[in-house]
């Protein structure tokens, strides 16, 4: 995987959350997408930081169905994440979370890797980062 930021020190803003805060908390959810980029600046030399503002390089979204980006999501199972490389598109960095799965962490009903999942099933932080590590996702 290229990185093409001209720089080193990037920022990162959860623009949205998952609908259903019950399963799973803002602050749990930031939390997780700090670790998750951190597996990018673990084998690039790339830091990230989290900022407030709207101008973030990597605006994180947990959105559904058509959300304006030429990538619709599925509804419950099958995609249930995306990522844009960086770059001038309007969503470059950007990486969306589909927010008609049932987002959870450490679910104890996490059984199935993600994208294998029928309708309904539980989509957990967990499995989804070690697809990253594995570039699968
Ligand atoms: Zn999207």
């Amino acid at each position: 995987m290229y990185v093409v930021w001209n720089k080193r020190l990037l920022s990162e803003l959860v623009r949205t959350f998952p609908k259903d805060s019950a399963l799973l908390g803002r602050d749990t959810v930031r939390a997780l997408m700090y670790y998750a980029l951190k597996v990018w600046s673990d084998i690039a030399p790339l830091n990230f930081h989290e900022v407030a503002g709207s101008d973030a390089d990597i605006q994180i979204d947990f959105t559904k169905a058509d959300h304006d980006d030429g990538y619709p999501f599925d509804g419950p199972g099958g995609t249930v994440a995306h990522a844009f490389f960086p770059g001038e598109r309007f969503t470059a960095g950007d990486t969306h979370f589909d927010d008609d799965e049932a987002w959870t962490f450490r679910s104890p009903d996490h059984l199935q890797a993600p994208g294998e999942a029928a309708g309904g099933q539980h989509k957990d932080f967990e499995g989804v980062f070690q697809c990253h590590r594995l570039g699968t996702v």
